[in-house]
């Protein structure tokens, strides 16, 4: 009892950020957080270069995140890999590279936050319990969204479980700068979702919140493969009293038969032996341009051409790039 008592009020402690509060930053945060999953493949480095270029045209500070949680995806090397590209391409990053793993206290802590004001329950559904139990013609629910099984279970803390978020029937909108209003309802399209799985792992949708607050990060650029998951994300900012970063979601790079690219289709890392070539492709994706007689200058000399020039508006309401 006494050691429960001593844990909780240490876990209640780390709930101060490491930095000082955003809310006192005014000047611009950005951040890149790639999962080392796998080297960065061209979708992956457009989405840097914006989220780059974005913070740096802005006199921003951009922060490298390792998205590191989901251990049994990582891969060995993708971290140095990833690093190396970025600097190949330019993309040197401000301050010391944020890794998740180091933060596993601050999530408990902000988790034990959520659990002590009764936002949180124990689930202990397995994913196969819970296939068919949703038929594809059930239209309230066609988001397959969780039913809720367990909300007003007992489970005890030695049975394996789940720990999900409790969501109300909602209306949750904000203002994407490329893609316009998003408005969603969390209960209908989301429920209750997991916050920490069932093999311990701390789910995305919370870190997420958690690192972006923990860095101070006022401005999240992405691709847009990630817009759908946001109101969740600002669900449990509101649910935690933490400030709404702005969002920009870029379009992603999808292949000829229209599927993002991604590790799971086997998208191809990027050559880093002709960066100002790719760049220079990079850019007329992203639309902005680039004069030709940009071709083939250096990498300092394209980047600082198109940190002065970056205009995303070309990109409104632009979900996918065809390469
Ligand atoms: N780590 C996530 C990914 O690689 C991105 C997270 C984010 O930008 O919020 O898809």
């Amino acid at each position: 009892m006494g050691a429960e008592l001593v844990e909780v009020q240490s876990l209640a402690i780390q709930l101060k950020p490491q930095q000082s509060h955003p809310d006192v930053q005014l000047a611009y945060i950005g951040r890149f957080a790639p999962s080392p999953t796998g080297p960065l493949h061209l979708g992956s480095l457009l989405t840097a270069l914006a989220s780059f270029l974005h913070a740096r045209s802005r006199q921003g500070k951009w922060l490298l995140r390792i998205d590191n949680l989901d251990t049994p995806r990582n891969k060995e090397g993708s971290i140095t890999d990833i690093l190396n590209t970025l600097d190949a391409f330019g993309l040197h990053w401000d301050d010391s590279v944020y890794y998740q793993s180091q933060h596993i206290e601050n999530y408990e802590g902000f988790l034990y936050k959520l659990e002590q004001n009764q936002l949180t329950y124990r689930c202990n559904c397995s994913r196969k319990s819970l296939t068919g139990m949703v038929s594809d013609d059930d239209h309230e629910n066609k988001h397959n969204i969780y039913p809720g099984i367990c909300r007003n279970k007992s489970i005890t803390p030695d049975t394996p479980h789940a720990i999900r978020l409790k969501t109300e029937p909602c209306s949750l909108s904000f203002h994407d700068e490329l893609q316009g209003l998003i408005s969603h309802n969390l209960g209908k399209q989301h429920g209750d979702f997991i916050l920490k799985r069932k093999d311990g792992i701390i789910a995305y949708q919370f870190a997420v919140v958690v690192d972006d607050y923990l860095q101070g990060v006022n401005h999240v650029v992405r691709g847009c493969d990630l817009l759908e998951e946001t109101p969740k994300q600002i669900y449990l900012q509101q649910k935690l009293a933490l400030p709404t970063p702005a969002y920009l979601h870029v379009p992603v790079i999808v292949d000829q038969h229209g599927y993002k690219l991604s590790k799971q289709t086997l998208a191809t890392a990027v050559d880093t032996k002709s960066p100002n070539k790719t760049l220079f492709d990079l850019l007329v994706l992203l639309k902005q341009n680039p004069p030709d007689e940009l071709i083939g200058t250096k990498v300092n000399e394209l980047l600082g051409w198109a940190i002065g020039n970056w205009q995303p508006n070309g990109l409104a309401l632009c979900r996918a790039i065809n390469l």
